[in-house]
């Protein structure tokens, strides 16, 4: 009788659980591609290249190592073209009677793991995933008792807990936070350093053959795949962000400018879902580089509190709310999702770009996601569920665990506040400081109604107008009812009038 080590696609680290305290001798490791996990949404070409690429090379590194590796290739003719077939025919063939696997990033996934007991009649030990620096347990016992639990709490809680960026029990520098110096607009004469950038070797090349043979008609290009694939390129790529990027990440962290996807971001996501990076690694490099003079505090603490803070916080969400998190729809948002989050085919240069980019690239930095496509997705009323797959699909970094609170938690407001303190919804004017992209815009940002009137601006007074009742009684909110209060009849007829001509054609 054997024991069967599983490692999911997204769980390629060396110190995962599942591995922990393996008997190399007597021991199974199964690792496959699926079909059902590569087609369950139309994934990006790219995330597909890179999760089988990263996979082969993983498993390499595992046969160097001399474990006992079974690993099916999606083209294998006996592969079954689901994981728990997959697992029946290996428990059948190997007569494994225990199986061990690190908890799944995705509820889905969870459910069909906890049938495998019965269904294929083997025990089975589902155990943390050791990944995260705060377990699911540790989050649901520190919500225990909140009303809101809010992001910046929980990280505040993580400083002191890890003991990051702290000087007994006082934030380093005197302030736990310091966004406020992280919001500079772009300048025209910024020198962008160039992103990371691995050349493909010969298991990749393999990969991106049967990726552009296989899912032919799924979204993206693999000309120019770039990403790393290893351990070590990920390593570099985390290297290449603190000592190039790092030092400008606080100041233009909201920042867009066209033609500049990278922008001062660490591009690091992928990888860190993936587990070829560890996300205590990253917090404790970032802690290293303003301690030893190479950041700035704004930039590290910044940094700190994407991955020490919101990451872990998304991920606590989602396992303490799925999975009626995703039926959620504060606002009953119904309307599908417009044909050009596909084609970028829009006047509109903001989402123009940020489409195009996310074609390209399948990345988009944070207010790109979050500002622009979540924006407009939440002002036009898109049905979450929808706007919740095409995130899903189109970034090399997205997983359930990580797209769908930030989908409907953080863009669209879906959970009725229970992430965010209010909806982020901005007009046209929060888009043009922050981006040059109004510039080069059929729509004129400064108009606010009218045929060329920026549509950001009426369909963000609309949003208020149409959600009053549900909205006005946050204090957060008081000023903009406030405001809109003040206009006069014939400015709120037109910015209706607009809107609905705006959302009929969007239809
Ligand atoms: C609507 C929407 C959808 C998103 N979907 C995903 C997704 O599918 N996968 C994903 O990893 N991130 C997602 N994010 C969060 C964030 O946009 C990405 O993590 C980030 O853009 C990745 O680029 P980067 O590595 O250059 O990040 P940086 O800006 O350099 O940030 C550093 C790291 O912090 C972490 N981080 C920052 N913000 C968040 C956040 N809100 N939630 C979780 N981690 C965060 C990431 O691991 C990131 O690599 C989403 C955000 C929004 C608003
Ligand atoms: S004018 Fe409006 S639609 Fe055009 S780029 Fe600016 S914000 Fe976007």
């Amino acid at each position: 009788m054997t024991t069967l080590r599983i490692i999911l696609g997204d769980q390629l680290s060396t110190t995962i659980s599942s591995l922990h305290d393996i008997d190399k001798h007597n021991d199974l490791i199964l690792m496959c591609e699926v079909n059902e996990e590569a087609q369950y949404v139309k994934h990006h070409k790219k995330k597909i290249a890179f999760i089988f690429s990263a996979m082969r090379h993983f498993a390499e590194g595992l046969k160097k190592k001399k474990y006992n590796l079974l690993y099916t290739k999606l083209t294998d003719k006996e592969n079954t073209g689901s994981f728990k077939g997959e697992v029946k025919k290996t428990i059948r063939q190997h007569h494994i009677n225990h199986i061990i696997i690190t908890h799944p990033g995705e509820h889905r996934v969870l459910e069909d793991i906890q049938s495998w007991e019965t269904d294929l009649n083997v025990s089975l030990e589902i155990r943390e995933d050791n990944r995260f620096i705060c377990s699911t347990d540790e989050f649901t016992k520190w919500v225990k008792n909140r009303k809101q639990p809010r992001m910046e709490h929980f990280y505040r809680h993580m400083r002191k807990q890890k003991t990051v960026l702290m000087d007994d029990d006082k934030p380093i520098g005197g302030k736990w936070n310091y966004d406020t110096d992280n919001r500079k607009p772009p300048k025209s004469n910024l020198t962008i350093p160039k992103p990371c950038s691995q050349k493909p070797d010969q298991i990749t090349k393999e990969v991106i053959s049967l990726v552009n043979e296989k899912f032919k008609d799924h979204l993206g290009e693999l000309d120019g795949f770039d990403l790393a694939i290893t351990r070590d390129q990920a390593l570099k790529a985390l290297e290449n962000f603190l000592s190039k990027r790092m030092p400008s990440f606080g100041d233009y962290q909201d920042a867009m400018l066209e033609g500049e996807p990278w922008m001062y971001h660490s591009h690091i996501s992928t990888y860190l879902n993936a587990g070829l990076l560890l996300p205590m690694e990253c917090v404790k490099a970032a802690e290293d580089a303003y301690l030893n003079g190479s950041a700035p505090m704004n930039a590290a603490e910044g940094f700190i509190r994407q991955i020490l803070g919101w990451r872990e916080y998304i991920r606590g969400i989602y396992w303490l709310k799925m999975p009626g998190y995703a039926d959620m729809n504060f606002f009953n948002a119904t309307r599908p999702l417009p044909s050009f989050y596909w084609t970028a085919k829009t006047d509109m240069n903001c989402l123009k770009q940020s489409i195009s980019e996310t074609k390209k690239n399948a990345y988009a930095h944070h207010i790109q996601r979050l500002m622009i496509l979540g924006n407009f997705a939440l002002l036009t009323g898109i049905d979450p569920k929808q706007v919740s797959e095409w995130f899903l699909i189109v970034y090399t970094d997205a997983y359930e665990w990580v797209e769908l609170p930030n989908v409907y938690g953080m863009a669209l407001f879906a959970d009725g506040g229970y992430l965010a303190s209010k909806p982020y919804a901005a007009g046209g004017s929060y888009i043009n400081k922050m981006s040059n992209y109004c510039k080069n815009c059929e729509y004129n940002v400064k108009k606010k109604t009218g045929a060329d009137a920026c549509p950001f601006n009426y369909l963000y007074w609309n949003f208020l107008a149409k959600n009053k009742k549900k909205l006005e009684k946050n204090h957060r909110l008081a000023m903009m009812y406030s405001t809109y209060e003040r206009m006069d009849e014939k400015t709120k007829k037109q910015i209706k009038n607009d809107s609905l001509q705006f959302l009929e054609n969007l239809t």
